[in-house]
Parts: structure tokens; C-alpha cells; sequence
């Protein structure tokens, strides 16, 4: 395992973190979480020399941070970092911040967080975070020792990441960082800014929810060229462990294989030479190609009133169009539970409201609809019903 440290933060952080969002379910409940499963989770991080544990107020349906420390509590306190998040889309008070950060010391049974976020600021969540005074209160908490060390998770411009960054006094920041979004959502001018404020940077969806994982082969080709043994999402794991400014990348490891894989990704990771940068383009340049939607499966929208399922939904058309293949999208498509599918939605727009990827999210199940509607009308006799 890799290690770095920088002046904001002196202990000795691993370069991989475990992220708290995609832990095993029963039944597809995001809060049926298997604690056994967990459990044998942290357990091979920590032979692995992770020592950062990611999680947050809203995961798993609000089990995450519960579960994560259970599995922790055998291990002593100084022996991990754990970071969690202030839900801040639910501050509607001044009194809410310290509700909610005591809440969270009481579901995590700690007295302080090694690090402490405000969760996805934007603008909208910005302007919450502004008028309530919710900096002015963390600093408090960090001056009472309940806080190490302070900082923010980002989805938004760089424009208002370097006015973030700019009025308020951080620790670190944590932002979207993977080689498809280095252009595309210019995660590149996000990673210049905390660097030349001197800020550590944290990564999530490193591999983008699993997409830089399971590229379709017109991807995956540049990369094989380069480096044939490496798996697929070694390389993005890598690009993003690469940068210099970066402090932790985290990663949702759903097997002891990806926390073993990922570990030997990080270990010895070095700055990427031209081949492998171009081929890391390439790579992007050909998954662009294919147009599949931007969904990274966060489930932020899951909150919709219809209960649409929009990541199950998003990855089944994802699947389709790696290969245009009707049966794999039928496959995947049946096995969506029928009020969870996208002819329920109604257009509220609540979900898109949510959405840290912008994403269009109506006119893209009104595309799914469509294909689904086609295959249904086209399907050989031995295909049940869409
Ligand atoms: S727009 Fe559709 S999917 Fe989104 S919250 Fe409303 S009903 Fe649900
Ligand atoms: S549509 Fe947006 S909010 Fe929903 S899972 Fe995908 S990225 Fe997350």
C-alpha cells in the first residue's frame, strides 16, 4: 500500500480508500445492508493497509455509517481515519448542523471524524451552506476536537470550486476525479485549482460507478494495447492515484478481488507516461462515442415519488448500447420490477434536482422507454412481455 501525507494533513493516509456507498444488499434494498459481508470487507482493507474509511449520513438508505463502524469497532479508534458528511441539502435551520454532525458521532459511536465533509455542495447547496453559518459551526466543531480535519465534497464549476476554496479555510476537498471526466466535466481545472491552493484531494468515482470497469471493447482495445495484464479498472484506479495533489482515492470495492486489485493499482503508481495518458484518451474518446448516459449509480435520485429505479435503468441502457444487443437489455430490463420502470415517470423533475452528473434524466427514460417499447414490439415468441 501507498501512503501520502501532506501539510494540511500529516498522518499517513493510504492512497485507497474504502467508500461506504456500495456495500452487498439483500433483495436490491440499498438499506438491507449484509453486515457479514461488510465486515469480511474492512477486514481485508485493513490487511491491505487501507486506513481511510469513507461513509456518509445518506448512504444506504442512512445505514452506511452504522455498518461501517460496527465492522470497524474491533480495530482500535487510532488505527483508521474515518470520514463521513454532513447531509447539507437538509439543513433548513441554524440549529441543523449540530443536530444532524450529533447524530452522525451517535451512529458512528466515535467523538470525532479524522475527516469531516459538507456533502456534494453546488450552488443551490452553497447558498444553504452560506446562510446558515454551517462553516463557522464545523470550524467550531474542529476547534472542540470533534473535527480533524475539514472539507467538502464538490459537484459543480470550477468557477465557484475556486470561490469555495477561496472563502472559507480547508483542510481538503473532495471532487469527481476518473479519465473520462478529465475533459468531459473538466475534472482536470477542478484538480488545478486545489492544487495551486494547496488543498489535498480526495477522489471519488475514480472508475466513474463501475463504467471504467466494464468498457465496452471499442474502449477497452487502447488499453489493452498498452498494458495487455493490467485489468481495465486498474487503469482508472491508476490515473487517478497518478496525480501528485491527490491524498486518497476512493473506491465503492464490492469483493476482496477489486480491494486486491486496487491495492496493487496504487502500489508503486507513478505519473503516466505518453502512451498511457494517450491511450487513457483514447479510451474516453471511443466510450463517448457509444453516447451512453453519464450515471455514475449514486442513487441520489432514488428519492423519486414515482420509484423509478434511475441507476438500474441508466445501466441496463448502458449494457445495450456497449453492444446494441437486444437480448442483454431484455435481460437486464425484466429484471427491473415493472413500477420501477421508466413509463412511471410522470416528469416531476425531482430526481434531475439531485442529480451531481446534470444529468438529463427525463429525456434519457424517455429514450429507454422507447427502446423498450421497440424490442417489445419486435420480440421473438419465446420473450415475455417488457
Ligand atoms: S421526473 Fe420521473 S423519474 Fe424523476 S422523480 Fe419525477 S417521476 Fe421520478
Ligand atoms: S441519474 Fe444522477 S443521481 Fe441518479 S444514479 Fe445516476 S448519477 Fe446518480
Amino acid at each position: 500500500m501507498e501512503y501520502r501525507r501532506f501539510e494540511t494533513i500529516p498522518e499517513k493516509v493510504s492512497l485507497l480508500g474504502l467508500g461506504g456507498m456500495r456495500f452487498p444488499v439483500l433483495d436490491d434494498q440499498p438499506d438491507r445492508v449484509i453486515e457479514e459481508g461488510v465486515q469480511a470487507l474492512v477486514d481485508h482493507a485493513v490487511s491491505r493497509g487501507i486506513t481511510y474509511f469513507d461513509t456518509a449520513y445518506s448512504y444506504h438508505g442512512g445505514r452506511s455509517e452504522e455498518v461501517l463502524t460496527r465492522a470497524l469497532g474491533k480495530y482500535q479508534r487510532d488505527t483508521y481515519y474515518l470520514a463521513d458528511k454532513l447531509p447539507i441539502w437538509l439543513i433548513q435551520e441554524e440549529g441543523d448542523t449540530e443536530r444532524y454532525f450529533q447524530e452522525q458521532l451517535e451512529r458512528c459511536r466515535t467523538e470525532y471524524f479524522d475527516f469531516y465533509l459538507v456533502h456534494s455542495l453546488d450552488r443551490l447547496k452553497y447558498a444553504i451552506c452560506e446562510k446558515f453559518h454551517v462553516f463557522d459551526k464545523l470550524k467550531q466543531f474542529q476547534a472542540e476536537g470533534k473535527i480533524r480535519h475539514l472539507g467538502f465534497s464538490f459537484h459543480d464549476t470550477p468557477e465557484l470550486l475556486e470561490k469555495i476554496v477561496t472563502d472559507h479555510q480547508w483542510d481538503f476537498a473532495q471532487i469527481q476525479l476518473n479519465y473520462l471526466d478529465w475533459e468531459m466535466q473538466d475534472a482536470k481545472g477542478q484538480y488545478e485549482i486545489l492544487v495551486s491552493h494547496g488543498l489535498p484531494c480526495v477522489v471519488m468515482e475514480p472508475s466513474r460507478g463501475g463504467a471504467l470497469i466494464f468498457l465496452p471493447e471499442s474502449a477497452a482495445k487502447s488499453l489493452k494495447e498498452v498494458h495487455p495484464e493490467a485489468s481495465i479498472g486498474s487503469w482508472a484506479i491508476r490515473f487517478a492515484a497518478s496525480k501528485p495533489g491527490v491524498l486518497c482515492v476512493l473506491s465503492g470495492m464490492e469483493s476482496e478481488d477489486i480491494i486486491d486489485d486496487n491495492a496493487a493499482a496504487v502500489t508503486g503508481v507513478k505519473p503516466f507516461d505518453r502512451r498511457e495518458q494517450q491511450a487513457v484518451e483514447k479510451a474516453a474518446e471511443n466510450f463517448m462515442k457509444n453516447k451512453m448516459i453519464p450515471c455514475t449509480g449514486c442513487a441520489y435520485c432514488r428519492e423519486c415519488p414515482k420509484e423509478v429505479n434511475i441507476p438500474k435503468i441508466f445501466a441496463a441502457y448502458n449494457q445495450y448500447l456497449a453492444g446494441r444487443d437486444n437480448f442483454q437489455f431484455y435481460n437486464a430490463y425484466s429484471k427491473i420490477k415493472p413500477e420501477e420502470r421508466a413509463v412511471n415517470c410522470v416528469k416531476c423533475g425531482k430526481c434531475m434536482e439531485r442529480c451531481p452528473q446534470s444529468i438529463p434524466i427525463t429525456d434519457n427514460l424517455a429514450t429507454v422507454q422507447k427502446l423498450a417499447e421497440q424490442i417489445n414490439g419486435n420480440r421473438p415468441s419465446n420473450w415475455g412481455e417488457l
